[in-house]
Parts: structure tokens; C-alpha cells; sequence
């Protein structure tokens, strides 16, 4: 006899109990799992109030407890723990039945146990959720891959779960075959690297080139809220700079130690992005950044190196260079998300993934660490234009970049010359200026291969591929 759950989720750790709670919250039944039941019996106990919940001791009391064709939402730690519970549930499984991978994989791991599901006639969906532990509960921003045929069973399920734009529109959509929600989840993190970077060299300035202490800061943070870098990350720095350590009564951010930790998405993003050609510099900045942070023994060598006396701040032209700040911020945070999307777009290409970028955008207004009004602008730039080349070329926000560009200019000197370290705002410039510019110093590094390596080159003024006998060649 079938089972009666609509839907099943084994892996009941913070992500998987929040994603069990919200499917339950919107009425669907759902059975869970545990390897370790005790977990299970947890969440029965605490929030069995919440809707139906059906606990399973076992894989098979699990498999057996669902309708078919099964939905089955894995939601264990990534890597090694998913390939065995993909080998326990797979041979319970019947062809049809569904395996939604939604914990954080790499999408090679995903593209590889989705081809060998599929020969035996599964579904695997890797599905990216983003939204951390409170978006699984109250509605996270969710990217599936997997078949189009997986899609139209799961989808339903899924969107009802998923955040909501400010529009309505759940923020959930396939977004094309085997590994593609997890490289589109990845691109996110990348992103989210970089917009944490930027943010970061921008309190960096307030603080240490303006002179404003974190409290200050934390208001200007909010009033920047209010405009054009409305986002969650924004709301939530200027509440980290206003809050006091109730141990010490310091500003709170004085007293955490400023080694900025990584689990490893931005990493991938970063190795993709170099194997597909893809110049994301803005992500690689910040995840160098973070790797330099915590790098105590050479930062504890390089103390007092290069000893800059810096000036001290001026009061007076404070709210002038904080406007400067938004302007750098705002603009260096257009390149780092068009760096993202030229590597959504290269990577759609390599894998045949049709991924829309439009719909990216619309899915990541909601739910997500990165949701942001900057978010809405995109999905229309794509909106507007399918095929646009890249971001920075729609008109508005090429417009916003022009607009920009001296305070952009003028706020990367000002941190070069107090010696304040800006990658992410100096990469993002650097970008822009090597995209535009009429000829690059490329040129000279092509002959300088021909000289050594006899790699030829192509000229200026004549077609086909030459090379020069330097007088280095005998
Ligand atoms: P986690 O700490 O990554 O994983 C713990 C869960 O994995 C527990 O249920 C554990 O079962 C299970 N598990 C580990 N090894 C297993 C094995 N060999 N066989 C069966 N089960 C095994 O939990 P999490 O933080 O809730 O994250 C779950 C997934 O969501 C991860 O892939 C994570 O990367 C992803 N994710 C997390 C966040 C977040 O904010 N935390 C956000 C997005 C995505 P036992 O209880 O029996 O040990």
C-alpha cells in the first residue's frame, strides 16, 4: 500500500528540522528522518503542533511511509555523508521516485550522482537552498536542478515553501538540468563573498580614514538602507556596528577577532570560475581577504613593515566622504554581480544548462543572504534585454558607473594613501577600467611570449598569426 506523506525529509539537523517545520506549516504531511532517531523523536516533541509530521525509525519505515512517485528531501552534511545516504535510499527507491539533494554540494558531485541515478531511472535534484538556518523555517530562496519532469512534481512543493519576492512571486524555479542549482547556489555564495568584502572595506574607510566609531557608522549604514543598497546585508551590519558586548561595553565588532572564516563555496566559485576562463575578481578579492586574515603568523611578521603615519581624520568633511564611500560601495557592487553573472552565463554555456539569467535574479530577491532591491534591476536589465552581453552594459546601470566613477576614483586614492586596504574596490575599478579601455598593455605580454616561446601573435593592421625571429633565435 502506498504511505500517506506527501513528502519526506531525512537529515534532521538545524536546516533539515526548519525545512521539515515550513512544509509542514504549509499543511503538507510530512514524514522525517534521522540516523540518529533521537533527533527524530526531537522534533516530533517540540514542534509536532506545527502540522503533520510522520516519524520514521528506519530508511525503509521511511520509504514506506511516502506517496508515490516519492519526493525525498536529503538534508545531511555535505560531501561523503550524501553519497551514503544516496547508497542507503537508492535501492528502496523505485524508477520515478525523486532524491532532492539540498545540502551544499559541489555541482561536479551533483552532475556525477545524478547520471548514475538516472541509469537507474531516479530523479536526483541537487537544490540549492540559501537563506541559512531561519530561511529553511519562515521560506528560503531555493534553486533545483535536476529534470524537467522532477521539476513538475516538485515544484509545487517547493515554491510553496520558498520566500516570497516583494511582488509575490516565490523565489524558487528550476533552473535547468543535473548539477545547475548547485553551480547557480555556488555563484551565490561567490557573490555574497564579495558583497561582504565591500561592505567590509567600507566601514574599514568610515573607521580608519573618516574616524567615526561603530555606532556612527551603524547609522549611516541604516540611512544607506533606505536608498539604492536597501539588502539584507547591509540591515544587518548596521546592527552588528551598533551593538555593545555586554562583557567589556566596547563596540562589539572591537571585540571579535578579525580572522574571517570560510566553509568553501567561495573557494569553488573561485576554482570554477578559473577553469571556465571567468574573471571574477571580485569574489577572488574577498575570499583572498579572508584566507590573508587569518594568516596570524605572516600578519604578525609583517608588523610595523612600511610604518605609515596616518592623518588624522577631519571632522568637518565626514558626511562629503561617506557619500564618496556609498558611491565606490554601490559601484563596486555592480561589477562584483556582473563578474557573478558572466560566470552564470559561461557556466550555463559549458554544461548546457540554458540557465536563465533574469529568473536567477528574480529567485534571489527573497529568502536569500544577497536579497536586495539592487536584485529587482537586474531581473529587468534582463528583462529589458535577454541577450545583454553582460550587466554593466545595460544603460542603467552603465549610467550609475559613469555616475560614480570620480568618488569611485577619489576614495580608492584617499585609502592608498592612508595606507587602509581596499582589494575589493580597487578590483572592481581595475575591472572596469581594463574592459574599456582601447589597448591593453596585453600586447606587450603576447610579444614577450613570442620572444621567449615562439607562441606567435596576431597584428593590428593584417590577418593571420605571425611570429618574429628575436635575436634570441638561432
Ligand atoms: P550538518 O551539520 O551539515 O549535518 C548534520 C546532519 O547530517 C545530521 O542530521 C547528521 O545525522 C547527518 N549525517 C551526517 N553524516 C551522516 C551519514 N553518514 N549518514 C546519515 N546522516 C548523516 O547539518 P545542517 O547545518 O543542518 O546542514 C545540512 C545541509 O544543509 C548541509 O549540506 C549544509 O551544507 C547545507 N546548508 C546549511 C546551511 C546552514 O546555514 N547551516 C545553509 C544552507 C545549506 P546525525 O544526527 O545522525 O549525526
Amino acid at each position: 500500500m502506498d504511505g500517506i506523506a506527501e513528502v519526506g525529509v531525512t537529515g534532521l539537523a538545524v536546516m533539515g528540522s526548519n525545512l521539515a517545520r515550513n512544509l509542514a506549516r504549509h499543511g503538507h504531511r510530512v514524514a522525517v528522518h534521522n540516523r540518529t532517531a533521537v533527533r527524530t523523536r526531537a522534533l516530533v516533541d517540540q514542534f509536532g503542533g506545527e502540522g503533520t509530521f510522520l516519524p520514521a525509525e528506519s530508511p525503509g519505515d521511511l520509504v514506506r511511509s511516502l506517496e508515490r512517485p516519492r519526493r525525498l528531501i536529503v538534508m545531511v552534511k555535505a560531501g561523503a555523508a550524501t553519497d551514503a545516504v544516496i547508497d542507503e535510499f537508492a535501492p528502496l527507491l523505485e524508477p520515478g521516485d525523486m532524491l532532492v539533494d539540498g545540502g551544499n554540494a559541489h555541482f561536479l558531485d551533483t552532475r556525477r550522482r545524478e547520471a548514475a541515478l538516472r541509469a537507474r531511472g531516479l530523479h536526483f535534484v541537487g537544490t540549492g537552498i540559501s537563506g541559512g538556518e531561519e530561511g529553511a523555517l519562515h521560506g528560503p530562496s531555493i534553486m533545483p536542478g535536476g529534470s524537467d519532469e522532477s521539476y513538475q512534481a516538485l515544484g509545487p512543493l517547493l515554491e510553496d515553501i520558498a520566500a516570497k519576492a516583494p511582488d509575490g512571486s516565490p523565489c524558487c524555479a528550476h533552473l535547468g538540468p543535473d548539477g545547475a542549482g548547485h553551480f547557480v547556489k555556488m555563484v551565490h555564495n561567490g557573490i555574497e563573498y564579495a558583497d561582504m568584502q565591500l561592505i567590509a572595506e567600507s566601514y574599514d574607510l568610515l573607521r580608519h580614514v573618516a574616524g567615526l566609531e561603530p555606532a556612527e557608522i551603524a547609522e549611516t549604514f541604516r540611512a544607506w538602507n533606505t536608498g539604492r543598497l536597501d539588502s539584507y546585508l547591509i540591515e544587518i551590519t548596521a546592527e552588528v556596528l551598533a551593538h555593545t558586548d555586554a562583557a567589556t561595553g566596547r563596540p562589539f565588532v572591537d571585540v571579535v577577532a578579525d580572522q574571517a572564516e570560510q566553509k568553501g563555496t567561495g573557494r569553488w566559485t573561485v576554482q570554477t570560475a578559473l577553469d571556465l576562463g571567468v574573471p571574477v575578481s571580485g569574489i577572488a578579492e574577498a575570499v583572498l581577504a579572508r584566507s590573508m586574515s587569518g594568516h596570524l603568523d605572516l600578519r604578525a611578521a609583517a608588523h610595523g613593515l612600511a610604518r605609515r603615519k596616518r592623518a588624522t581624520p577631519s571632522r568637518q568633511s565626514t558626511s562629503g566622504f561617506a557619500d564618496q564611500v556609498e558611491q565606490a560601495l554601490y559601484a563596486s557592487k555592480i561589477v562584483a554581480y556582473a563578474q557573478g553573472w558572466n560566470m552564470l552565463q559561461a557556466g550555463g554555456a559549458a554544461y548546457d544548462w540554458n540557465i536563465e539569467l533574469g529568473t536567477v535574479a528574480a529567485i534571489w530577491r527573497g529568502g536569500c543572504i544577497i536579497r536586495a532591491a539592487f536584485l529587482d534591476r537586474i531581473r529587468s536589465a534582463y528583462e529589458r534585454d535577454p541577450d545583454l552581453p553582460m550587466l554593466l552594459t545595460d544603460p542603467s546601470f552603465a549610467e550609475e558607473l559613469d555616475g560614480a566613477q570620480d568618488d569611485w576614483r577619489a576614495v580608492i586614492t584617499e585609502a592608498v594613501g592612508a595606507g587602509v586596504p581596499v582589494p575589493g574596490f580597487s578590483a572592481a575599478l581595475a575591472y572596469l577600467d581594463g574592459l574599456r579601455a582601447d589597448r591593453l598593455p596585453a600586447a606587450l605580454i603576447q610579444a614577450q611570449r613570442d620572444f621567449f616561446g615562439a607562441h606567435t601573435y596576431r597584428r593590428t593592421d593584417r590577418d593571420g598569426v605571425f611570429h618574429t625571429l628575436w635575436a634570441g633565435d638561432r
